[in-house]
């Protein structure tokens, strides 16, 4: 029985039998329609079938009361009533069939992107994955090679055992980089998350990158947000070795690092006085594999900050830079608070 309860058409039901009682005993006039509304409002996840089925008994429910009832007493006013009425149960009738419409559309829509989503994935997974093994081998082949024959064959022999080993390294990297790009989003919990033992933990984490360069960090207090911790902590760690790495040879790195609440969002900056980023490449540098400089210069795969728009994306957030070439950059990124 309570089965039945639960169900949108029988509760649907239901009430247009007790609207209907209710105005063959005190006829409603114009009230009915928005009453029989209420009731067909209900079926909006229904087929299109059924809720065509209950606007056609609304109507004939409607429509009957004044014939029924009909004596000398009975008003033209009464018919105009019920005509209002039959709009109103119509144009709901239309009102959910068009919802019904948009949101089909959006589950395909949706379904299909996420086949092709997991398609994706699952391409990375295979490519980055199956790429190492092949990769294994060519390393440890060279470093082979070169242990058994170094100096033996000729200098020029070393040199080219020393590109190809250096290469598969870089590959491993790169493909390593790929595989954990893939990653970020999967086994992931949304909790409270305080940003200031975050970035405590990053710090500890970089302690030698930090020493190494003597970077002084500034830390404001810092907001708890709802959000993937280890993915949050991935972004700091990534945004603050970036504005330790990008610097000139002879700067301190000083960076600061501090939020603000701006309505309903929290506006997190990090900001350096490093070697600063052209305007021309303000959108590049957050793809995959994009990089400014070459690896003698400054080393990395050209993947953090691809990583960090993908964390930013998950909270529902956008990242941003201000920067200009030799003076620094702040890189901002939102979370909803
Ligand atoms: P990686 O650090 O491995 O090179 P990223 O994706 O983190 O890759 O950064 C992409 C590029 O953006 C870098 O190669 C660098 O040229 C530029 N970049 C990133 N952060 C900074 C920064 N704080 N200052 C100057 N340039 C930066």
């Amino acid at each position: 029985m309570r089965y039945y309860f639960e169900r949108p058409i029988y509760q649907c039901a239901l009430l247009m039998l007790i609207v209907f009682i209710i105005d063959l005993i005190i006829p409603l006039g114009v009230a009915v329609g928005v009453l029989y509304v209420c009731c067909i409002a209900l079926l909006i996840r229904e087929k299109v079938k059924v809720t065509l089925m209950f606007s056609i008994v609304a109507t004939l429910l409607t429509v009957a009361i004044p014939v029924i009832t009909f004596d000398e007493n009975t008003t033209w006013m009464a018919f105009v009533n019920r005509g209002i009425s039959v709009l109103a149960v119509w144009m709901i009738y239309f009102i959910v069939v068009k919802h019904r419409i948009l949101d089909h559309k959006m589950r395909v829509y949706t379904t299909k992107l996420e086949i092709k989503n997991k398609e994706l994935e699952q391409f990375n997974y295979v490519a980055s994955h199956d790429l190492q093994e092949p990769l294994n081998t060519i390393r440890s082949f060279s470093m082979l090679l070169n242990q058994q024959y170094g100096g033996v064959i000729d200098k020029k022999a070393d040199k080219y055992l020393l590109f190809i080993n250096r290469a598969s390294v870089r590959m491993s990297e790169l493909v390593k980089a790929l595989l954990d790009y893939g990653r970020i989003g999967h086994n992931m919990n949304l909790e409270k998350v305080d940003c200031n033992v975050l970035v405590n933990e990053v710090k500890t984490d970089i302690d030698s990158l930090i020493s190494k360069s003597n970077a002084q960090l500034y830390v404001n207090k810092l907001p708890k947000v709802k959000g993937y911790e280890t993915e949050l902590r991935l972004l700091f760690q990534n945004l603050i070795s970036n504005a330790i790495k990008f610097q000139n040879k002879d700067t301190t790195p000083i960076i600061k690092i501090g939020a603000s609440l701006e309505t309903d969002q929290w506006i997190f900056f990090v900001k350096d006085n490093g070697i600063g980023i052209d305007q021309v490449h303000r959108e590049r540098i957050f793809a995959i594999f994009q990089r400014l400089h070459s690896t003698c210069e400054y080393e990395g795969t050209g993947i953090g900050l691809a990583h960090c728009r993908k964390i930013v994306d998950l909270h529902g957030g956008r990242i941003w830079l201000d920067s200009q070439v030799d003076k620094g950059s702040t890189f901002y990124f939102n979370i909803p608070a």
